[in-house]
Parts: C-alpha cells; structure tokens; sequence
C-alpha cells in the first residue's frame, strides 16, 4: 500500500485516516503537536504514542519536508529561501521580521497564470499548483529554521502565484496553519492576498475559517488596470469593489487594497484622486508599494517625492494609507527574482549540457 504524505492533511482528515488504519482518532492531536510545534519528521520520535502505533504509522504515512536550496539573508533582516519540492522545482518563501510582528510570505503556486505586467514570476506562466502540504510546508521550514516555532506570527500568501487560482489547496493549507493543535496561527493573522478573482472572494465569504484579504488593486480605472493585470478583463473594477462590499469582516477588520506604485504609470495626482473615490465608502487600508525593480521588468520605480505625494493625496481624501517599506532589496527579495533565475539557470544549463 503506497504511504500517505500526512502533510497534506488536515486534522479531521487526519483522524479519518488514522480510524480507516484502526488507531484512535485523537491520536492527530499529538501527531500535529509533534510535526507542527516540535517540527518532528520521524515517527519513532513520537514518544508520547505506543511503540506499536509508531510502527504502525512509519508503515502507512510518511512525513516529507521541503529541502532548502539557497538562502539568502538581508541587510535588513529580511531573508528569502529557494525550497525544492520532490518534481525538482522550486518556490520562493520570504521571511519579514518585526513588521511589528514576524511575518512569513509563502507561494501558493510554481509560477502563476495571471500575466501582471509588473511580475518576474508572471514570466514563468503557470508551472503547477503547490499541494497544501506543500504551502504551510514552506512555514514548517522557515519557523524551524528561525526556530519560530513557538512564536506567534503572521502569515501572507503574497509569493509565487494567485492564492485564489488554487482555492482549495489554498483553503486546506490555512486550516491546517490555524490548527488548534498545530501553529495554531489566528486567522485573523493570515492574509490572502489576490487580483480580484470575483467568484472566488465570493466562495471565500463563506468559509468558517476567514483569513484577511487583501486586493491588488494597482490602478484606478480599468483600461490602466487591464494594461497591468490582464484578468481585469474578465473581473472589472466595479465588480472587485462589490465583492469586497459584500465581504463579511471581523470587528475592526479592514480589507487591504495593494497598489503597486509604477513611475509615470499610475502615480499620478488624478490616479490618487480617482482611486481615493473608489475606496471611499469601504472598510479598507491602501498599502503603497513602490516597485522593486529587477531586470526584465519595463517600469521603474517613482522617486520619493512622488510616492510620499501620492500617499499625502490620498490621506487628504481621508484614505487610510501607508507605503510599504522596500524589503531586501539587496537579496532579490521581490517576488519570483530567485525561482525565475533559477528557471533560466537550468534552462541555460540544459542547453549546455546538450551540446557537450
Ligand atoms: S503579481 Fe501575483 S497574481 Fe500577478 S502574476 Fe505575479 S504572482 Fe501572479
């Protein structure tokens, strides 16, 4: 019988596999404590189940984890981690410290469908999806590795790919984070983070679990945003601004509107004035996100002056507003410089190894 990688579970899954192999279902509580919490792989460890059981379990699941293939530490504390999955591909996850609490940003998908015409990782086009095991993988390694286990952090699926694009590995990947018995992480403290697929904020709505969302919105119109992010074709502004309307949230919680700031392209008076409008009667904060430029990407970021203009107009306009402060510049930090290099390496290398 092939094992069963217990990583993608979650709990009550779990406890239906463990009753399927004739062993108690609370037996998933210690087992997550132990994978989750004490970051344990090998079930011989598991002390607190008969020796019986932990032979049982060696037989039927296994526990993989995803190898770090290069990590990078910033000036600023900020690092950024290359994890390879078992296809040989790799993702991108970024560690943010005190911002003010720690924060992790993990990739929902090798590579990604939705073209942003700002985006290193929208050159990939859309690999695979990443399983939920290997979503709330990329925290299990970076809280071990930052020995954050036990701490209380943050997590945002603002990496590689569309969170909504690949909803319910998405959706598994945050009840098994917000586990009782594994991180045990609010979900108030996790952020999905999309371009505004309408019928999947819809879906997301009704979840029993709700983490916070958070709208790349990046342009105020709807032929700037088309230019930008290719799906607002299908889901157009207006639309986006009645899903998150609609959105149930929690008491004093706020949807986030990301905009990307791009010099000479949406920064600016009119674009601050227009976007103030949209989000006037909403219950949101902007975050301001000057481009991180990388090679290959046709904006530029705008100078300072303009950014801090474009923050003050909307404040003006009683927008709450604040501009994200560039992390990690000096490691690639922007989403997909690693994986993409990576990409074009091994494409390069390929090429090399077949004319020697
Ligand atoms: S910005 Fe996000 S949604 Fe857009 S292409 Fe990049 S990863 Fe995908």
């Amino acid at each position: 019988m092939p094992q069963v990688e217990l990583t993608e579970l979650t709990l009550s899954e779990l406890e239906t596999a463990l009753a399927a192999a004739g062993l108690e279902r609370y037996r998933a509580r210690q087992i997550f404590q132990w994978v989750y919490r004490r970051g344990v792989t090998d079930f011989t460890a598991m002390t607190d189940l008969p020796g019986a059981q932990r032979e049982t379990l060696a037989g039927r699941f296994r526990i993989s984890t995803l190898p770090v293939a290069r990590r990078d530490v910033s000036e600023d504390g900020t690092e950024k981690f290359l994890l390879a999955l078992q296809d040989g591909r790799h993702v991108e996850s970024v560690f943010i410290p005190r911002t003010p609490h720690q924060t992790f940003c993990v990739s929902t998908q090798v590579g990604c469908a939705m073209g942003c015409a700002f985006c290193l990782t929208a050159t990939m086009g859309l690999v695979r999806n990443l399983t939920p095991g290997e979503i709330v993988g990329q925290v299990r390694v970076l809280a071990g590795a930052l020995e954050l286990r036990d701490s209380r952090f943050n997590v945002v699926f603002m990496g590689m790919g569309e969170p909504l694009h690949n909803y319910d590995a998405t959706m598994a990947a945050v009840r098994i984070l917000a586990d009782d018995h594994g991180f045990a992480v609010h979900p108030r403290r996790i952020t999905l983070s999309t371009v505004g697929l309408v019928p999947a904020i819809e879906r997301l709505a009704g979840e029993d679990v709700m983490p916070r969302l958070a709208v790349s919105l990046h342009a105020p119109t709807d032929e700037q945003r088309a230019a930008l992010v290719p799906v607002n074709r299908k889901y157009p502004i207006a639309e986006i601004i009645e899903a998150c309307r609609r959105f149930p949230l929690v008491r004093r919680g706020r949807i986030t509107f990301e905009y990307v700031l791009l010099a000479g392209v949406n920064d600016s008076p009119d674009d601050a004035r227009r976007l103030a409008a949209l989000v006037r009667d909403l219950h949101v904060k902007v975050n301001l996100i000057p481009l991180n430029p990388a090679a290959g990407i046709p904006f530029e970021r705008p100078s300072d002056e303009r950014i801090d203009a474009f923050a003050g107009a909307l404040a003006e306009r009683g927008v709450t507003v604040m501009v994200r402060k560039s992390r990690g510049r000096d490691i690639r930090a922007a989403c997909g410089q690693l994986a993409v290099e990576g990409t074009k390496r091994s494409a390069a290398q390929r090429l090399a190894d077949a004319i020697r």
